[in-house]
């Protein structure tokens, strides 16, 4: 049994503003180490937001997936069949936009790539042997629309990562990244987060979601469905163990990633972005720059950093002038007021 405090003010656009933020930290030191990062920026805990602030594949396609739920609801409830076209109509306005240049994952690319073909179902395009970080750093908007039950929330985010990311892992991430992202809206304490997040996974593990992804497992090696999803959902186990001894038994004075993983996998981002936040959960700021200064896949880590941070907090959580010049901030922020309660 969930227990949660009041709603938090204003979640959403706390936390999409602070996914960009942390994409846009995090951007410029990606593919740096932490000296490396050090010697460009200074200490890690006096990070400033580039004045030109350029968001990365993160944030384009955080919006394409809220751009997409946002067309789903105009047919009604939220559903495989109202959400896969919409879907696959804002990854393919993302994978041919001129502004596709910001260091894309090739999953994505080759995903994208495949699903242009309107003919082919989604299950053919989805790249099944990947479990990239790519569908768990765009989940977000899918743990902040109001209105969803458990069943569509758990169904969307795992659907828009097979679009691209079949992985079973990569499915499995993505759906509590999603669940993360809703109990800290809906004003969960932080330090119970680890715990409701095992607790999901556990009651998941064997439940494959038949009407939203489809003959997905099949393309697996797998002997059933349950067996595939049981797959992905142990992993992401084994990395929330590995979280829960990091928050407390290690120095966030280290660099995260030695912890939990470098983020460019799926149940690694996850981990690694949690770790950051809850190393700080009332220092935003800081928990950004910590998962921007790392060795690992820093935007993608700053990015779900940002997101847990701000649907904790709300988007006072962000400085007015990071979030006035934020690249796509006036878009974000239209979402986010769209889904605040
Ligand atoms: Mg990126």
């Amino acid at each position: 049994m969930t227990t949660t405090a009041p709603v938090r003010r204003r979640a959403a656009t706390g936390s999409l503003l602070g996914l960009a933020l942390g994409d846009a930290l995090g951007y410029p030191t990606e593919f740096d180490d932490v000296p490396a990062i050090l010697a460009a920026c200074g200490p890690w805990r006096g990070m400033e937001l580039p004045r030109r602030a350029l968001v990365s594949d993160d944030t384009q396609m955080t919006l394409a997936v809220g751009h997409a739920l946002r067309a789903a609801a105009d047919h009604g409830a939220l559903t495989p069949g109202s959400l896969e076209g919409p879907l696959r109509a804002e990854f393919g306005t993302w994978y041919r936009s001129p502004e596709n240049n910001r260091a894309p994952g090739r999953t994505c690319l080759t995903a994208c790539g495949l699903l242009a073909d309107g003919d082919r179902r989604w299950q053919d395009a989805s790249q099944v042997a990947s479990k990239g970080c790519g569908a768990t750093m765009r989940v977000a908007p899918v743990g902040l629309v109001p209105g969803l039950d458990d069943e569509q929330r758990s169904g969307a985010a795992q659907l828009q990562s097979g679009l691209t990311h079949g992985h079973p892992t990569a499915l499995a991430a993505s759906d509590l990244t999603a669940r993360a992202v809703h109990l800290l809206a809906r004003g969960l304490e932080p330090e119970r987060l680890i715990e409701e997040l095992r607790t999901y996974a556990l009651a998941r593990r064997t439940r494959y979601p038949h009407d939203w992804l489809g003959d997905l497992w099949t393309r697996g090696q797998d002997p059933t469905p349950e067996r595939f999803a049981a797959r992905g959902w142990d992993e992401c186990l084994a990395i929330l163990d590995r979280l829960q001894e990091a928050v407390t038994g290690v120095s966030p004075e280290t660099d995260p990633c030695l912890a939990t993983g470098a983020g460019w996998i799926a149940e690694e981002a996850l981990a690694t972005g949690l770790l950051c936040f809850l190393w700080f959960p009332g220092e935003p700021l800081t928990a950004l720059r910590r998962a921007a200064c790392t060795s690992g896949d820093s935007d993608s880590l700053a990015c779900l950093t940002g997101a847990f941070a701000g649907a904790h907090l709300g988007p006072d959580a962000w400085p007015g002038p990071w979030t006035d010049r934020v690249e796509h901030g006036t878009d974000l922020a239209a979402l986010g007021a769209l889904w605040d309660v």
